[in-house]
């Protein structure tokens, strides 16, 4: 259900005829299922190493205008640059969130989180973005003028995942966002569980099928 709210906060959103909702999900969802079964087994800093990915912590809070990072992906083939930049301060929020309900993890376990989110876009960059790879939507149709654009939240949602398989997590990890968002007084416990219900709604009426718990 959590991979429909990523789904459902994309630009195109609006664009996808409701008889492709499952496609995409389904389908960005298996793409990183199987990427986390290739790599099965095998350690996230080692996987970084292996493929000459620097990983950079920094100590500020990855504040750029009004958007807050935790991690970023830099990759450029031509000036062979490739790097996770992580900020503390924001993972570490992230941790107090979690713990706020009894969820308790080591700043290492939260930066390998997203050690492994950031790795399936690098894995992306290397074969082709999972949005590239699934059917485009017409997001511009006036006359016979079409113009097709990719679905990128499909890409998230495959990275997320990638993540939640590879660590194998209890939950889909943007979970940890919605713990963030209530422990930060961004956002009611009670607008997380609104917001939850929401979806499971929408998904009945959609015919897609909520997993028993609306965080898997
Ligand atoms: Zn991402």
């Amino acid at each position: 259900m959590l991979a429909w709210l990523d789904l459902r906060n994309d630009l195109v959103f609006n664009k996808i005829p409701p008889a492709k909702y499952r496609y995409y999900l389904d389908s960005a969802l298996a793409f990183g299922e199987q990427a986390a079964a290739r790599l099965n087994g095998q350690d996230i800093r080692q996987l970084c190493a292996q493929h000459q990915i620097a990983i950079e912590i920094k100590k500020d809070d990855g504040l750029f205008f009004t958007v807050q990072f935790r991690a970023q992906f830099e990759y450029s083939e031509k000036l062979s640059r490739r790097k996770i930049t992580l900020y503390q301060p924001s993972l570490e929020s992230l941790l107090a969130g979690c713990a706020s309900v009894g969820l308790v993890m080591s700043l290492d376990t939260i930066i390998d989180i997203h050690l492994a989110h950031e790795f399936f876009h690098f894995l992306e960059y290397q074969q082709r973005p999972v949005s590239a790879s699934l059917e485009k939507v017409c997001n511009v149709a006036i006359g016979p003028f079409r113009r097709y654009s990719t679905v990128g939240a499909t890409s998230e949602i495959a990275a997320h995942r990638f993540c939640q398989r590879f660590h194998q997590l209890d939950y889909y990890p943007s979970y940890y966002d919605f713990l963030w968002l209530a422990h930060s007084g961004k956002q009611t416990q009670w607008e997380n569980e609104r917001c939850f219900a929401e979806a499971w709604q929408e998904m009945l009426a959609f015919g897609l099928t909520p997993q028993a718990d609306a965080c898997l």
